[in-house]
């Protein structure tokens, strides 16, 4: 929980920090390219000559607003048809402009009017002033989206202007000061992805650390999952075997206590039949020390002593005394056998032992009238099914049946004892001999463990 809080930290540390290099990359990218073109419209003598032109008919039309023959808006109207027809030859002079510089972007340029007010000795006489509600009045330059704009320089020109007419014969004359204000603003286009594309080893080397803390926690947790898992193993293991040796060592204690009887020692039958507890008891224990030494061995460390058998004969004399052995249930044994007097070379000691563990498995999870069926198959490989119809196996557990320690944990086979070693030392087993062992089981109807073992 605190490495996924961590995660989460460390992911808005470095969202913040990457967003935080894009604006500053944003702003000396832009500041760069301010640079590169500040002010280089003064170098142009095309774009002199346009203003120059656009300055020549702006003093005459103020000329004629100040002699009432035009109104304001005229003479607004009147500049901007000016600008309007020389405005194709500016851009193309920009453009022109910003390939000799260097500029490999596509790049947007404008200039607009701020603000335009004439000065004499008495007032001043606003003819255009941008505030913020009215839209600023466009001059020069190519047109692109408003909030797309990057504002730049700002220019002031101050003229001086004077000059005598008739009016009604009598000699006039007009003085006044015109103070003229501009703002550039540029547009560049794409330039999130050009800021980007200069950002791209900082997000690269971003996004590898990210990666790699982000498969160090996966790891870190699939580690921290595994030990859990091995950890209830081992718990559910201890408990297994303390109650798997409870039961015999009770017996022992019980069994001793009875032979130091007096009485019981006058008896020699009772004597002979503790004895016989005893033994049994003994037997068990053993069994089940081996059981936890041998049966927790790899396949690799299980060492082979081959024989040739054929194997209809082996497996019936298995069956057989796997029947004898069976005191007190009832249990059919159907016996399919498709080949006859086949051989093949298996270690008979332990493919009995692995036999029997599935055997014995079948009585151990089934309720009465067990009914195994065994085949005998040979393809390529020889087959061994063997079939019953117990509790059989949900799905979900199916993966793991043959893991060291798995048990099924639900309440039918809470009776039944078991380490959970059987199926891992079977599956050991058949793996030794270069066979394969699979199962198809449904719950409630019964299980088929299928053996394939190779004939050489
Ligand atoms: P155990 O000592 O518990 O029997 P095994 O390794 O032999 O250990 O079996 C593992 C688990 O597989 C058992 O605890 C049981 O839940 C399940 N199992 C094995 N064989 C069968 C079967 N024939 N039918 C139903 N469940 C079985």
């Amino acid at each position: 929980m605190a490495s996924i809080l961590g995660l989460i930290a460390l992911s808005i540390i470095q969202g913040y920090l990457i967003n935080n290099t894009y604006k500053l990359k944003k702003d000396v990218f832009l500041e760069d390219t301010k640079r590169s073109i500040f002010r280089f419209d003064n170098d142009l003598p095309v774009v002199d000559s346009i203003y120059d032109k656009i300055g020549e008919h702006l003093l005459s039309k103020i000329f004629e607003y100040k002699t009432q023959q035009i109104d304001k808006s005229e003479l607004l109207n009147d500049i901007m048809s000016v600008t309007d027809s020389v405005n194709q030859l500016f851009i193309n002079e920009y453009q022109k402009e910003f390939k000799k510089r260097g500029v490999t972007y596509d790049i947007k340029y404008q200039k607009r009017l701020k603000s335009l007010i004439l000065l004499d000795s008495i007032k001043n006489d606003t003819l255009y002033f941008k505030n913020k509600t009215s839209n600023t009045q466009f001059l020069l330059g190519e047109s692109f989206e408003p909030n797309k704009e990057y504002g730049v320089n700002n220019s002031q020109t101050e003229t001086d202007f004077s000059r005598s007419y008739l009016d009604n014969g009598i000699s006039k004359t007009i003085d006044f000061n015109i103070r003229l204000t501009t703002q550039d603003y540029l547009d560049i286009n794409d330039w999130t992805r050009l800021v980007l594309r200069q950002m791209s080893g900082i997000l690269a080397l971003s996004i590898l650390i990210f990666a790699v803390v982000l498969g160090l926690l996966y790891y870190a947790i699939k580690s921290l999952i595994t030990q859990k898992k091995i950890a209830d193993i081992k718990t559910d293991f201890v408990n297994n075997i303390t109650h798997e040796l409870k039961t015999p060592l009770a017996t022992l204690t019980l069994a001793t206590k009875m032979l130091n009887k007096d009485e019981v020692k006058q008896h020699p039958e009772i004597v002979n039949n503790t004895i016989n507890t005893i033994e049994r008891q003994n037997q068990r224990l053993q069994k089940l020390i081996d059981q936890v030494l041998n049966n927790s061995l790899g396949y690799n460390e299980i060492k082979l002593n081959k024989e040739l058998i054929i194997v209809e004969n082996y497996i019936n004399t298995v069956l057989d005394d796997f029947k004898l052995s069976l005191k007190n249930k009832e249990v059919t044994i159907n016996r399919e056998f498709s080949i006859t007097k086949k051989a093949i070379t298996v270690d008979k000691f332990f493919m009995t032992t692995a036999l029997l563990n599935i055997l014995e498995n079948a009585v151990k999870y089934s309720e009465d009238d067990l009914v195994i069926n065994c085949k005998i198959e040979s393809e390529k490989k020889l087959l061994i099914s063997i079939e019953d119809n117990g509790i059989g196996i949900s799905e979900k557990y199916q993966k793991q049946i043959f893991d060291k320690f798995f048990r099924v944990g639900n309440k039918e086979i809470h009776n039944v004892k078991g380490l959970g070693l059987g199926l891992y030392y079977t599956n050991q087993i058949i793996k030794a001999h270069n066979g394969t062992i699979t199962l198809n089981s449904k719950e409630g109807q019964g299980t088929t463990f299928i053996i394939t073992i190779p004939f050489n």
